[in-house]
């Protein structure tokens, strides 16, 4: 069996410098932090055992204190924990940020907002939260369902794989082609790189094996991305989910994850597979030389 990681995988830049700049504010003051820090649950169990809250909604903040997370926040959201009397401390990703930006420009110059994502995810209620007419498009259904609009403004939510983005928008310019359809490309380096080297890792191993949390958007597109060049895809959590009949011997195991995976979880799959090498080399060497095997030796020839 032999093993390999992707070239890129796990947590992103945006998600390490949310977690660290909560781990830092919790050290001078009570923290509550609103939604999911990250999509992942074992880091939120850490950060619960290191005295952070956690909230869904304003409504249920105990803290004076009180973080947005990496996914970011529309500004009305955030006037509307501000007037609760709250101290709103940010740690919206940089990139997240120009995706903000971005659709603001183009909502600024008389483009209607179609925002290709997850009409329900934190990121996509942020990015839409601050107008009172979008379109938000995940697949061939919804770009039919579109209205006829003069322009369109199209941004991505940034985990959205790029290859689906580009095929929305090429489908939005076909559907409407008297129309002005400007794209913004705010798919993330880190959602491109990971994109990028699980199809490289798909197309070389016979197993894959993807961690990320539940309900990590970018863990389950890196799952169907591996799936399009790998039969055998496997998702999973933590080490705990593996299962001993996914592998066998003389196969090319791969490993990835999505972006709020933290590099200890990844570690653990490794290890576990790295065990279970050595077990099933072993099983291996025991049928090709049953004299070698412990005990065979005192099998009389
Ligand atoms: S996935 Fe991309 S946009 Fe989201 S936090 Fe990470 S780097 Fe930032």
């Amino acid at each position: 069996m032999k093993i390999i990681r992707a070239e890129h995988l796990g947590m992103c830049f945006g998600v390490r410098d949310a977690i660290a700049l909560a781990l830092d504010a919790v050290q001078h003051e009570p923290l509550t932090v609103l939604g999911d820090l990250v999509h992942n649950e074992t880091v939120l169990a850490d950060l619960r055992a290191r005295g952070i809250r956690l909230a869904q909604q304003p409504a249920g903040v105990g803290t004076r204190t009180v973080m947005v997370t990496a996914h970011g926040a529309s500004e009305r959201a955030m006037s509307e924990t501000r007037g609760r009397g709250l101290n709103v401390l940010e740690a919206t990703c940089p990139l997240v940020h120009a995706a903000h930006r971005a659709v603001a420009r183009l909502v600024r110059e008389g483009f209607h907002p179609v925002i290709i994502g997850k009409r329900d995810h934190v990121e996509v209620r942020g990015l839409t939260g601050d107008f009172d007419e979008f379109d938000v498009v995940l697949d061939e259904e919804d770009v039919a369902k579109l209205c006829e609009r003069p322009r369109f403004g199209v941004v991505s939510q940034t985990t959205q794989p790029i290859d689906r983005v580009r095929q929305l928008v090429r489908l939005i310019r076909e559907r409407f082609p008297r129309s002005e359809v400007c794209f913004i490309d705010t798919v993330c380096q880190p959602t491109k790189q990971r994109q990028n080297a699980a199809v490289e890792l798909a197309q070389k191993c016979d197993v894959v094996i993807v961690i990320g949390g539940a309900h990590s958007n970018n863990t389950h597109e890196l799952v169907k991305t591996c799936s399009r060049f790998c039969a055998r895809v496997h998702y999973v959590q933590t080490a705990d989910d593996l299962q001993a009949d996914w592998f066998a011997s003389e196969q090319t195991v791969g490993i990835t994850a999505g972006t709020s995976t933290p590099d200890a979880l990844i570690g653990e799959v490794e290890s576990w597979l790295r065990a279970r090498k050595a077990t099933v080399s072993s099983t291996a060497m025991e049928k090709a030389n049953p004299i070698l095997t412990p005990g065979a030796a005192s099998i009389p020839c």
